[in-house]
């Protein structure tokens, strides 16, 4: 890692898509390794003022004010951090930072939720800067990936009153045609250009279901979950009825969390791998709002999303659920797993009679006499490598 000093000018926030108050330090430049910064991040509110998550204090409880001295860190690809400060070169008048309780884009409240370290604006889509976010978000790569509307487009368009929601992205090219403000008279744009962008729109109109999912930039939903939800509902309806159903529990306080673990919606999600509780509960939060439930049904309006199952329909396991037990020898559990479900089949750790196929190695115990009970089909390592072989 890489130390320098330098001047903190200003401290100012970013507002994300799920809305974080993000502190950043506007430095003078200064190279670190080799590198000119003149950015940094603070983290957050606790970070300035010198303590961490539990209050026990960092820096020797040194907060950091804007005009002082201070140390900057990188580490490879690493944001560049605000790592220390010198009081002795602190200018004099130099106030303790306030961090904002507004956000400063929306002027909505900006609240921190009890065990949260994050500020965050309660403003959702009437917020400018998490709806910018958010647009950003559903175009990027592991979401929507449209060519040629990246994060630079998205921010004109939106600046320009094209695009708000996520729904309008799919609407630009009637909008187009019906305006005389045209996307190809903008600069940097041409008639081919501007076809040519809405025509990798309209391709994306077909979307994989956990593609759709990720792009709706839910708090907490990443990637691989995404994935693991379109395995397991394998359609939107499904999903969304499932968290609406979660959402009609009538407490969401920790206090409770036993009584709604309990509860059949819940352990629907729980049960499945890679789904948490902190996951589930922002599902839950986001299906439950009015304003997120009409963008995501505006959007659903213009989209075919396309289910897992499809995607791998020609394979022997596709739509199977299959429980592996035992010891594997040619291949590690999780590459089994992985293999199984890019094949469109549903991998569950127990059996049960809705099990269609176990593939069991040496040492399966329990599940495999389950299976046995109750007549499920169950082969062993190499017999599945054989039903797989041609797919
Ligand atoms: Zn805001």
């Amino acid at each position: 890692a890489e130390l320098a000093w330098t001047r903190l000018e200003a401290i100012d926030i970013q507002v994300g898509r799920t809305g974080a108050l993000s502190p950043v330090a506007r430095l003078q430049p200064v190279t670190v390794g080799g590198v000119v910064v003149s950015n940094a991040t603070l983290h957050n509110e606790d970070y300035i003022a010198g303590r961490d998550a539990s209050g026990n204090e960092i820096r020797d409880g040194k907060d950091i004010r804007a005009g002082d001295r201070v140390q900057v860190y990188r580490a490879g690809d690493v944001i560049p951090k605000v790592a220390d400060v010198d009081l002795a070169k602190r200018p004099k008048g130099a106030e303790p930072y306030e961090f904002p309780e507004e956000c400063p884009v929306c002027g909505s409240p900006a609240v921190r939720e009890e065990g949260d370290a994050v500020r965050r604006c309660t403003g959702g889509l009437v917020c400018r800067a998490q709806a910018v976010e958010k647009l950003k978000h559903f175009v990027s790569r592991g979401a929507f990936d449209i060519e040629g509307l990246g994060a630079k487009q998205v921010e004109d368009f939106h600046g320009r009153g094209w695009i708000a929601q996520l729904a309008d992205i799919f609407l630009l090219e009637e909008r187009d045609r019906s305006s005389d403000r045209r996307l190809k008279d903008l600069e940097g744009w041409g008639d081919k250009s501007a076809e040519k962008l809405f025509v990798a729109i309209n391709d994306r109109k077909r979307i994989d279901f956990h593609r759709f999912l990720f792009g709706l930039g839910i708090r907490h939903l990443g990637e691989a979950a995404a994935k693991d939800l379109a395995r397991h509902f394998n359609d939107c309806p499904s999903l969304a009825a499932a968290a609406i159903y979660a959402a009609k529990e009538p407490t969401m306080d920790d206090a409770s969390q036993a009584a709604l673990d309990r509860s059949p919606a819940w352990k629907e999600f729980l049960s499945i791998d890679g789904v948490g509780r902190t996951l589930v509960r922002s599902l839950v939060l986001t299906m439950d709002q009015e304003a997120e439930r009409d963008s995501i049904e505006r959007l659903v309006k213009h989209l075919e999303i396309v289910p897992p199952e499809a995607q791998a329909s020609d394979s022997p396991v596709a739509g199977k659920a299959i429980v592996f037990t035992g010891t594997l020898h040619r291949m590690t559990r999780n590459e089994a797993k992985a293999r199984a479900e890019a094949l469109g089949a549903r991998v569950s750790g127990s059996v049960s009679a809705k099990t269609d196929l176990v593939v069991a190695g040496p040492g399966a115990g329990s599940k495999a006499r389950k299976a046995a009970e109750l007549g499920v089909e169950t082969i062993d390592e190499d017999d599945w490598l054989a039903l797989i072989g041609g797919a």
